[in-house]
């Protein structure tokens, strides 16, 4: 079968913005004019769009799909706006991503299949702390992006202000081609400075676009700002420039597809602006997707490893290569139940097939394949290079497992995702809630891959644990109103580690050889710290058989066990090198079991001798605040042990300050900052790296005062 849509005319894009941005406006804005420029296709067939869109009202906009595909026809060809060309169109494949900071990890794997993105920027506040952490994520997964700058109808709004912050804070390099035609509730419509035309969006829903002349009173700074946008894509590339310094006329073409080359090389980042609720400039933005984000295709071959070889492997994006796909989220839905998102790197997959879990090493059949719409879904036979879809019924497949074609295994780059650093006890308000609690944190933890429950077998307790205080509070809540279920919950807990500092040796003998057959395990370990996050690692030095090699697995399953209780406080030890170096075994008393008891006991006075400590999770917090109260908030911070590396202002009488601060310190921040300010500031915060415990404070730890 062939593809419905080149994979030149395919994009994967996510919008991502600060909370109350305008994610959700710009996104509704997108699918409504995306399912009426299909729509527009198929009048012929009966649809007209006045009828889809009363439909559209009644039933409401799905976003809420891990991913949405839509279809788009540029606005324009040329000078000459499309009215209806079929052989024009896209498929944009709509990446939902969080809008959450305790979210970052969903960030992540979402910025991790897509290939693009829109960045949403409030025109009143401009830049904000998490339209800055998810900017240098996307930089960090080199994803080419452009930026909206949104609300130029809200009092106060100011498109140059909002540039200016996103110059100060984010990059230099951004680069505006379009400017808007008044502010607040002279927000008529922008200006296109690549064709230099007033746009205005027309009729009931802004679908109508209006090209026009630009306006008297804004022509003068309209050629400030094309000049300014000619110059700064010129200085971009070589062959611009001399053009450029010769003094002659570059063609809009040349301007766009130069654009296009250096912001899929991440050099600059074109700038859109407008109001997604006044239905001002989205559909601009949407031609922005097409003519700045990259296709499937643009992208270097995808890498991995081969599971057979072990070889490096790269995956060309091209129907009629091997299959290599990611899972990337994994939902449930009310009216299929468990759907596994992925997006489709290399090759072809036909519904009815098989595939490889590369994780797991197992093979799982494709039952039905299925691709969200705005308003409906569709079931595909096949799905191929660059496309997004969510097959139903996988049962055991996690999210960020490739999944490949059997014969070509090739196992992905894997999503990292950070351990949970904060635990809660929980436990159903009744008997009754038992069980559906049970059902309900299981579900939501297959979803959520820093969302981790654990059972005390001694208790029988439920102990859940994730990336932050608020993070399980609204699993907590999600859990009341998707799943019915009332809980009680515990204090916070921090997830603390142990390590060691020094090197150490020590010897363990399990040895009983009274009647009978007796036990005989003996081992010499020695311990080494390893960098912060680099983990476990065992290593056999045994040699000429002074230990058979029967019994070294049962020797480090021992260390792991007693790694896993700890041996300061009872929190597991991290990041460090445990070789088994000598030993020796007796032919009849040993056996695994002995040998198991002797590593453990070996670790341990090991780890005694090598210098314990004690690791806590750090923070990275940004609190902005009116300037008054600087002096209380920054009081409490010190006293709360933080770290304050910056203060800087962001607009007038505001402060930041960004600061590094104990994961134990914060609980219950929230709080404690609404009473400093009356309410006036706010924080974010997300976890930054573990770090060593001051001896007093650890020491408090193990005495239970803390
Ligand atoms: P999200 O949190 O980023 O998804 O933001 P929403 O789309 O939910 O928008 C947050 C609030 O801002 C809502 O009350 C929207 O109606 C409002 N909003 C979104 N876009 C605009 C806009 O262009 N102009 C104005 N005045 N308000 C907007």
């Amino acid at each position: 079968m062939a593809r419905e849509y080149p994979i030149e005319r395919t994009r994967d894009i996510g919008i991502i913005a600060h909370i109350d941005a305008g994610k959700t406006t710009v996104t509704e804005r997108v699918l409504f004019y995306t399912g009426v420029s299909h729509k527009i296709g198929e009048v012929h067939e009966g649809t007209t769009v006045m009828d889809w869109m009363e439909q559209e009202r009644e039933r409401g906009i799905t976003i809420t799909a891990a991913a949405t595909t839509a279809f788009w026809k540029p606005t324009y060809l040329g000078q000459e706006q499309i009215a209806n060309s079929k052989g024009h169109e896209y498929r944009i494949n709509i990446i939902d991503t969080p809008g959450h900071i305790d979210f970052t990890v969903e960030v992540q794997r979402s910025l991790r299949v897509l290939d693009g993105a829109v960045v949403v920027f409030d025109g009143v506040a401009g830049v904000e702390p998490q339209s800055e952490t998810v900017w240098r994520q996307a930089d960090k997964f080199k994803v080419p992006r452009i930026c909206f700058i949104n609300k130029l109808d809200r009092m106060g709004a100011s498109f140059e202000r909002s540039l200016n912050s996103i110059y100060e804070r984010l990059t230099p390099n951004a680069v505006p081609v379009t400017i808007p035609i008044g502010h607040e509730q002279e927000h008529e419509g922008v200006i296109d400075l690549m064709r230099m035309r007033a746009v205005r969006f027309l009729g009931e829903h802004g679908e109508k676009i209006e090209l026009a002349e630009i306006p008297a009173p804004l022509r003068k700074s309209a050629e400030e700002w094309r000049h300014k946008m000619v110059e700064k894509i010129a200085e971009s590339d070589d062959t611009l420039t001399e053009k450029y310094l010769e003094g002659k006329e570059i063609s809009m073409e040349e301007l766009k597809s130069t654009l296009r080359k250096v912001t899929l090389e991440y050099k600059l980042v074109p700038v859109f602006c407008g109001s997604a609720l006044k239905n001002k400039g989205v559909q601009l933005v949407l031609d922005g997707v097409i003519d700045y984000l990259p296709s499937p295709s643009d992208l270097p071959p995808v890498k991995g490893t081969d599971l057979k070889t072990g070889a490096d492997e790269a995956r060309e994006p091209k129907d009629d290569a091997p299959f290599a796909a990611l899972a990337f989220k994994l939902q449930s839905d009310p009216y299929v139940g468990q759907l596994t998102y992925f997006r489709v790197y290399s090759g072809t997959l036909n519904a009815g097939s098989y595939v490889l879990n590369s994780a797991t090493g197992e093979q799982e059949r494709v039952g039905r394949i299925l691709r969200m719409h705005a308003n409906s879904r569709e079931e595909l036979k096949e799905i191929n290079t660059g496309n997004i879809g969510a097959i139903v019924g996988l049962k055991n497949t996690h999210t960020g497992d490739t999944l490949c074609d059997p014969d070509k295994p090739i196992i992905l780059e894997k999503i990292v995702f950070p351990e949970p650093v904060v635990g809660l006890k929980i436990e159903p308000k009744t008997k009754a809630d038992q069980e559906k609690m049970g059902i309900a944190l299981r579900r939501l933890s297959e979803e959520d891959p820093t969302f981790k429950i654990k059972g005390d077998p001694e208790t029988g307790e439920t102990i859940i644990s994730g990336m932050g205080e608020l993070h399980l509070e609204i699993i907590v809540d999600r859990m009341k109103r998707e799943f019915s279920v009332v809980a009680n919950v515990g204090r916070p807990q921090v997830a603390y580690k142990e390590t060691i500092k020094k090197v150490a040796e020590a010897e363990g003998k399990y040895i009983r050889q009274s009647g009978g057959r007796g036990q005989y395990g003996h081992v010499w370990l020695r311990v080494e710290p390893r960098e912060r996050g680099k983990g476990f690692e065992f290593i056999n030095e045994i040699k000429g058989g002074i230990i058979p090699q029967e019994f070294i697995p049962a020797a480090e399953k021992g260390i792991k066990e007693a790694m896993e209780k700890g041996v300061m406080a009872g929190y597991p030890m991290v990041d460090m090198e445990v070789a088994l170096y000598d030993g020796s075994y007796h032919e009849v008393d040993s056996s695994e079991a002995a040998f198991k008891i002797a590593g453990s006991i070996a670790l341990q006075e090991a780890a005694r001798r090598a210098g314990l400590v004690m690791l806590e999770p750090i923070m990275k917090i940004e609190v902005v605040l009116p300037e008054q109260f600087l002096g209380e908030v920054t009081g409490d911070l010190n006293s709360k042990r933080a770290r304050i590396e910056e203060m800087s202002e962001r607009g007038l009488g505001i402060k930041v300050i960004d600061a590094k601060v104990p994961l134990a310190e914060t609980f219950g921040y929230v709080t404690t900052l609404r009473s400093l300010t009356q309410g006036r500031a706010s924080f974010t915060m997300e976890f930054d790296h573990y770090e060593e415990v001051p001896n007093n404070i650890a020491q408090q730890i193990i005495e239970g005062k803390r």
